[in-house]
């Protein structure tokens, strides 16, 4: 759309430090920035929104009710996300459902001793929070930051004050470990504040707490501060209206089926709704919550697991209510044929209209080859020649050759190390011919050696003319 070559366009990604081929995507981060450095604005449109599912995207403010935050807990590895996540569960997991066995739905919502809800994502990391971001959910409305007081702002702690900032969540930062004789909360505000975080209380912007994970010590406080957050973004949701939401996770239960654990953004959900999530479609048959209780209801900000949907959508996925089977099915089709086209778009391995484009990239090397034939001398005549096409450029690897049908083995080479295959007077088995397809394997196939060789001369002279 932007009217400018490929080449310029790798150009730029190489200039901001991304090294790119050009059948790959990009994500929406990328895209936007790529964008800007050739003066144009990125407005994205989901497939989903093309589609019409009858979902009007404004609420009027007098239907607009307060909802609980959702928050994500980042930060280096062993600095406390988890043990965080699960003393906040343990004690704060609804009161009176004490004793009852939690299990990981990959969320769960707790009321603060204000009486105030909290959702809180129970994937920590900035892998499962971007992965959502690329899928175009915004899921999380607070993140808090853990550093370990008696550790150092480590590189991950980094990392997730960038996907945080990408986001333009607001950020809390927990300094963790405060019981340990070796915490040095000064130091962990002193290395925040050389990365322009600047704590409140040394005249910030950033909220942060020192608590520990362990003895729950300034936990309460954390969480204030998170709702304080809160209240600022005023987070609002129309409960009267279908539900439309985001898969958190999904899984396939040995007894129960698919199991999906959506988390309600506005609308509410029940019992007999007809939703379509990502791909998949279904009637919601029961919902419990991380304490296997059963719902009938869940409103905005409420992460439950969901049963009747006919397959696994992924984490990131939109859900929405629908009013007819029918359609719900209709779009979770088309989604489908959708993702097949896409997934046929992205060639994983080199084939031969390949070469050229990666030639053209400039990170083209070498040219893996596997040859079979029909008998020993074609097969060496047709290698040697192979290797002699070998330029200054792309070396020409033969990585097996022999005589007798394409097997599944070749195959499973080909795709293992990125090669080609060429058959000479000889053919794939069933079964290979399958699996080449299934992982998108170029087999050749020729009759005159000839023309196997011309074939890959024109190919590695970005020559070949295009098949598709
Ligand atoms: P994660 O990798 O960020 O999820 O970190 P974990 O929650 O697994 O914690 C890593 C280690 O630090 C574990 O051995 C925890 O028991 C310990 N730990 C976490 N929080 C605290 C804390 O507040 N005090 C102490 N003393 N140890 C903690």
């Amino acid at each position: 759309l932007m009217d400018v070559s490929v080449n310029e366009v790798i150009k730029t990604c190489m200039n901001l430090g991304m090294f790119v081929s050009i059948n790959q995507r990009l994500d929406a981060e990328a895209i936007t920035i790529i964008a800007d450095e050739f003066g144009y604005d990125i407005q994205f449109a989901s497939a989903e929104e093309e589609e019409n599912t009858g979902i009007e995207e404004v609420d009027a403010e007098e239907d607009l009710l307060p909802r609980a935050p959702i928050v994500t807990i980042m930060g280096h590895v062993d600095h406390g996300k988890t043990s965080l996540l699960d003393y906040i569960r343990r004690t704060k997991v609804t009161a009176g459902e004490a004793g009852g066995i939690t299990q990981h739905i990959g969320a769960y919502q707790v009321t603060t001793e204000a009486g105030k809800d909290i959702t809180f994502l129970d994937t920590p990391g900035h892998e499962a929070f971007t992965a959502m971001r690329a899928r175009g959910a915004k899921v999380t409305d607070v993140v808090i930051i853990v550093v370990a007081a008696d550790d150092n702002v480590m590189p991950q702690t980094k990392e997730a004050l960038n996907h945080a900032q990408a986001a333009g969540s607001p950020i809390v930062i927990a300094i963790n470990k405060i019981d340990k004789p070796t915490a040095n909360p000064d130091k962990i505000r002193e290395e925040l504040a050389q990365l322009n975080v600047l704590v409140e209380e040394w005249g910030g912007k950033y909220q942060s707490q020192e608590i520990s994970a362990k003895t729950g010590q300034g936990i309460d406080e954390l969480l204030d501060k998170v709702l304080l957050e809160a209240e600022l973004l005023e987070l609002k949701a129309n409960p009267n209206r279908r539900a439309v939401g985001t898969v958190i996770e999904a899984a396939l239960d040995k007894g129960r089926g698919y199991v999906a654990t959506v988390l309600v953004q506005t609308g509410t959900l029940k019992i007999g709704d007809i939703l379509v999530a990502g791909s998949h479609h279904g009637r919601v048959k029961a919902m419990t919550d991380e304490l296997g209780k059963r719902h009938k209801i869940a409103g905005p900000s409420m992460p439950i697991q969901v049963l009747g949907i006919d397959g696994a959508p992924q984490a990131g996925d939109k859900f929405v209510v629908m009013e007819t089977e029918r359609e719900a099915r209709e779009i979770a089709v088309n989604r489908q044929q959708l993702q097949r086209e896409q997934s046929m778009r992205t060639k994983k391995h080199i084939t031969l209209d390949e070469i050229g484009r990666r030639l053209a990239i400039g990170t083209f090397k070498e040219l893996n080859v596997i040859v079979r034939g029909d008998v020993d001398g074609s097969v060496e005549a047709l290698s040697d020649s192979l290797l002699k096409l070998s330029t200054e450029e792309v070396q020409v690897n033969i990585l097996s050759k022999g005589v007798g049908q394409i097997s599944e083995t070749d195959v499973l080479l080909a795709s293992a190390s990125d090669a080609i295959i060429i058959g000479f007077q000889v053919r794939p088995s069933v079964n290979a011919r399958k699996l080449a397809e299934q992982e998108e394997i170029d087999i050749r196939l020729y009759s005159i050696i000839y023309n196997a060789i011309n074939e890959l001369k024109d190919a590695m002279e970005g020559m070949l003319a295009p098949t598709v």
